[in-house]
């Protein structure tokens, strides 16, 4: 760790004008860079006082300085929705993604021992559960903790998945949504999917991938928050999630676009669509080569061994 110290950090209020302020103090660190440990970076992006920077040994872009993980616990309390209507429209605007993840899953194994990773309030772990499969989830939001247990009926421990005492060789399929982004180990936690998936088991991720349109953005001169800091920590690439993958010993990783989200708004709807469609289409007719930049991707790789 840079500075080996924790730095009191000031109030947001200079977050930006344009963007709401983010309402809560937080606590940061300094860090060496979570895939590699170097301690040199570059800064590439500010959301506000948020820097994201770019390791100059391995190229990954991490958030640094970054919240305490104190700090970001008492944050994720708040992170997802609260009413019951915020809950159904987030439900809608997911189940285009879950659907297509279900399939894809249903194509290597039709029923096994499913683990879903930061399950939220448990929609896909429902989905799974009414396709024959024996699911259990671990989620860090006590909130959506009790929702899943309380309205859906399903197996969740309170997370994080570190903390859970799960079996070595287990799980069919391991699933993470919107999760490696948040974490403040992601090679440690990549570690932990392979530990508990039985041999010629997978994995299933769901990242969103922002720094080429971050890129973008900063040329046209147009202002936003799209690293969503500092939920996020990090912003993988394809091409670096698959090489910590293979570093801990899965195998035959395989990206999709695997669909795009729905939400309410007609405008990020109306965009979702086109970009979703448009990724989607130029992947198939590309014969899977090519992964438009700045979309979110699946990707789907294997433990070692026979099933
Ligand atoms: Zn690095």
């Amino acid at each position: 760790m840079i500075g080996n110290g924790l730095k009191p950090f000031p109030t947001l209020s200079d977050a930006g004008e344009e963007f709401p302020e983010i309402k809560m103090d937080f606590e940061m660190e300094e860090v060496n860079c979570p895939i590699c440990e170097g301690s040199r970076g570059e800064p590439l992006h500010l959301e506000g006082s948020f820097q994201m920077v770019r390791c100059l040994s391995c190229q990954f872009v991490f958030l640094n300085p970054r919240p305490t993980s104190d700090s970001l616990f008492r944050f994720y309390q708040q992170y997802l929705p609260e009413e019951e209507s915020s809950i159904e429209s987030w439900q809608r605007m997911i189940e285009p993604v879950f659907k297509k993840a279900a399939n894809l899953i249903q194509q290597y194994k039709e029923k096994g021992e499913l683990l879903d990773v930061g399950s939220g309030f448990g929609f896909f772990l429902s989905e799974m559960k009414n396709r024959g499969w024996d699911v259990m989830g671990v989620e860090i939001s006590q909130k959506a903790v009790a929702y899943g247990r309380e309205v859906l009926g399903l197996t969740i421990h309170p997370g994080p998945m570190e903390k859970v005492s799960l079996p070595d060789n287990y799980f069919d399929a391991v699933t993470g949504f919107y999760v490696i982004e948040h974490l403040r180990y992601p090679m440690a936690f990549l570690g932990e999917c392979y530990r508990v998936l039985k041999p010629g088991g997978f994995l299933l991720l769901r990242y969103p991938h922002t720094t080429p349109i971050k890129n973008l953005l900063q040329l046209l001169g147009i202002k936003n928050r799209l690293y969503d800091l500092p939920a996020h920590l990090s912003d993988f690439s394809p091409k670096m999630i698959q090489r910590c993958l293979e570093r801990i010993g899965f195998r035959k990783c395989q990206h999709l676009i695997g669909g795009y989200t729905l939400p309410s708004d007609l405008g990020k709807r109306t965009a979702s669509i086109l970009f979703g469609g448009f990724s989607e289409a130029l992947f198939c007719l590309s014969l899977k080569k090519i992964l438009l930049p700045g979309v979110s991707k699946t990707i789907f790789a294997f433990k070692e061994g026979r099933a």
